[in-house]
């Protein structure tokens, strides 16, 4: 069910993700009367709104009409003023002198985006932010170009990162660092759901799963704005009809569309990169637990993360050495950590609120054809 909108301002609005801003043909800024329906269709279905800013300063009129709908702004760092209530994004070779409007009032949480060259001044950027932010999102932006030493000298910055979290937290500096913390407090998969949870209106007037969508081949719109929407097999986008995620315990994962179709051609099936970079982030996320879980009483709190021996799902998928029993077994255990805590009494109350139907499939699952005849 789509609950918000992204909108963007102009061609060249601020990426915040894994993709860049293409060629610009015509440009500019959308048009008012597109923004207005944007606004329109928004308030009509209850939708918040995401408004993308690029480099332009727009006109008044277009401030008053983004304030009509409940909003977030998300900007360049480089624009935001120390009073623009808005998430900035900072490309990791900015000039770092741009951080000092952050200030007080803030959401103080930042996108850095950084590319695989710059990964050697990603522990500084982090540092440098650490005291001002209380929420970090590293974004690899061009993730799916990573090659398997690029995975190697990431996992390298991650050991640094994660260094640098565990004084934070020693010193009660609480702070988040999505590519460390986020896999730490999640219960269940939390990916972008692009074309599920929210939709893109771009600059054309025009409806995308995300910009990236629209800046990879405009031409692929979903439909206008106020258009009955073509999404072809929209369940595709769903995580029960992605074979590989839905096995997947890196919950934090972005598992992004963009990417997959990118790379492997398919909308539902990652690429290597992006699995491998997740689990990457989810194992220095266990060594974070590990190492300050105790001293925080953090390990009360949240469930263990379970040491793997894979860095891609999909490996332990086509291995034809692991049965069909052995595989269930190896990501039931995983997927249902969480719930291990919970007595089993309350498991069972909890199945049968949630789909009574379970209760009759599990019932058959276990039940087993009386024979009279048989001694016991
Ligand atoms: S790590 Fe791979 S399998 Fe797991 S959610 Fe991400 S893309 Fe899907």
């Amino acid at each position: 069910m789509i609950d918000y909108l992204v909108v963007m301002l102009e061609h060249d609005s601020v990426p915040f993700c894994y993709y860049d801003i293409s060629q610009r043909k015509d440009g500019g800024l959308i048009p008012l009367d597109f923004l207005r329906s944007a606004v329109d269709l928004a308030i009509r279905n209850s939708l918040t709104i995401n408004f993308l800013y690029g480099p332009t300063d727009l006109p008044s009129e277009y401030e008053e009409v983004i304030e009509e709908a409940e909003h977030m702004k998300i900007m360049p760092l480089r624009r935001k003023r120390p009073d623009d209530n808005a998430l900035a994004v900072l490309d990791g070779t900015e000039d770092l002198r741009y951080l000092d409007v952050l200030g007080k009032g803030d959401p103080n949480n930042i996108i850095l985006r950084i590319a695989r060259d710059a990964l050697g001044s990603l522990i500084d950027l982090a540092q440098a932010l650490a005291g001002r932010c209380k929420r970090i999102n590293i974004i690899l932006k061009d993730a799916g170009r990573f090659t398997e030493e690029d995975l190697s000298v990431y996992e390298a910055c991650l050991e640094n990162l994660r260094l640098l979290l565990q004084e934070e937290y020693r010193k009660g500096n609480f702070l988040e660092i999505n590519v460390l913390s986020d896999r730490v407090f999640l219960t269940n998969m939390n990916n972008c759901d692009a074309g599920v949870r929210h939709l893109t209106v771009a600059p054309n007037g025009r409806l995308y799963l995300c910009p990236a969508f629209y800046h990879e081949n405009e031409d692929r719109s979903l439909c206008g704005i106020g258009e009955s929407m073509e999404t072809g097999n929209g369940r595709l986008l769903e995580l029960g009809y992605a074979p590989v995620c839905r096995n997947c315990d890196a919950w934090h994962c972005k598992r992004c569309l963009y990417l997959n179709e990118k790379l492997t051609s398919e909308v539902n099936t990652p690429s290597r990169q992006q699995c491998v970079l997740a689990h990457l982030e989810r194992e220095a996320s266990r060594k974070f637990l590990a190492a300050v879980g105790d001293e925080t009483g953090l390990s009360a709190r949240v469930a263990p993360i379970v040491k793997l021996d894979y860095l891609d799902p999909f490996d332990i998928i086509s291995d034809r050495n692991v049965s069909a029993g052995e595989r269930d077994e190896h990501f039931a255990y995983l997927l249902a950590k969480p719930l291990e805590r919970v007595p089993v009494k309350e498991l069972l109350r909890q199945i049968y609120r949630t789909d009574p139907g379970m209760l009759v499939r599990l019932k058959e699952q276990n039940a087993r054809a009386v024979d009279l005849e048989e001694k016991e």
